[in-house]
């Protein structure tokens, strides 16, 4: 085991592990807190530079979410025209008899969901690095995106609080962490909204989503949800997180719940948009 002594922290680094892993640690650990930020950075930066965590080129700073600007240019983000029921965009011109592809036949409990960018190559591969790896700074980046598509939502002055979308709770012990609990925390403080980490319980531990078809989807998650404290969102509108939508099978299984619960409204937002099922 090595240890890097920077002042009063220590990083461990246990030899069996990826030597990306222990970049991420002490990324992270740059991104702690804003107070402790100037402290750390001075003798970590010595060591490891501000540079782009993608291209490994340009510079990129902890407040950048240590992606540059360049490569957050390769994500593409969701304008319209896309779906104004489930947020799936679209080429072209979208025609009053529209109907959109992903909504047709299936009831959505959600009012909306709309999501920030396309889950193209680069922005799976940093959702896999977000949730899998530990890569926790890239938060400020994805707090950025977030930001900036609420910015001017329709939905916007009516959200009385925010939700994550909840993990299992042995996933969660297993990975440390909820990845959509970390945005949804991130998002209701730049709303200044109150965030309710546990009204929503993932009391099933489905599989995941990703080898599914659609109608698998639905049903994987169908019974996967409860509401617990119900009182804390009764007759609320209720902005529901989570990092990544498909089909919407997950987000409507929540909204779902939810509504029998007593909430008002459930609006559903993303981070990023998976295409093509
Ligand atoms: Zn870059
Ligand atoms: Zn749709």
């Amino acid at each position: 085991m090595l240890v890097l002594d920077l002042g009063w922290i220590k990083v461990f680094y246990y030899q069996d592990r990826e030597e990306s892993e222990l970049v991420s640690r002490i990324l992270h650990l740059k991104n702690l807190t804003d107070t402790c930020r100037t402290w750390i950075e001075a003798p970590l930066r010595l060591i490891f530079p501000d540079v782009c965590q993608v291209c490994m080129d340009a510079a990129a700073s902890a407040g950048e979410g240590y992606v540059c600007e360049r490569c957050v240019g390769s994500l593409r983000r969701i304008q319209s025209p896309f779906c104004r029921r489930c947020g799936l965009p679209f080429d072209g011109e979208i025609s009053s008899g529209f109907e959109c592809p992903n909504c047709h036949g299936v009831r959505f409990f959600f009012e909306s969901a709309k999501s920030s960018v396309v889950a193209n190559t680069l922005m799976l591969d940093l959702l896999h690095r977000f949730k899998y790896q530990g890569c926790l700074w890239l938060e400020p980046l994805f707090e950025r995106l977030f930001l900036e598509m609420l910015s001017n939502d329709h939905m916007r002055q009516n959200w009385d609080c925010v939700l994550p979308v909840p993990l299992h709770s042995v996933r969660q012990r297993e990975r440390g962490y909820n990845q959509s609990a970390l945005l949804a925390e991130k998002v209701a403080s730049g709303l200044d909204l109150p965030f309710y980490g546990k009204v929503l319980k993932r009391i099933a531990p489905t599989p995941s989503q990703t080898m599914l078809n659609r109608s698998e989807r639905a049903e994987n998650v169908a019974n996967a949800f409860c509401v617990t404290g119900d009182k804390a969102v009764t007759s609320k509108c209720v902005l529901l997180i989570d990092d990544v939508l498909t089909t919407g099978a997950t987000t409507n299984a929540c909204a779902k719940v939810l509504l029998k619960a007593g909430v008002r409204v459930v609006s559903v937002r993303t981070l990023a948009r998976g295409l093509g099922i």
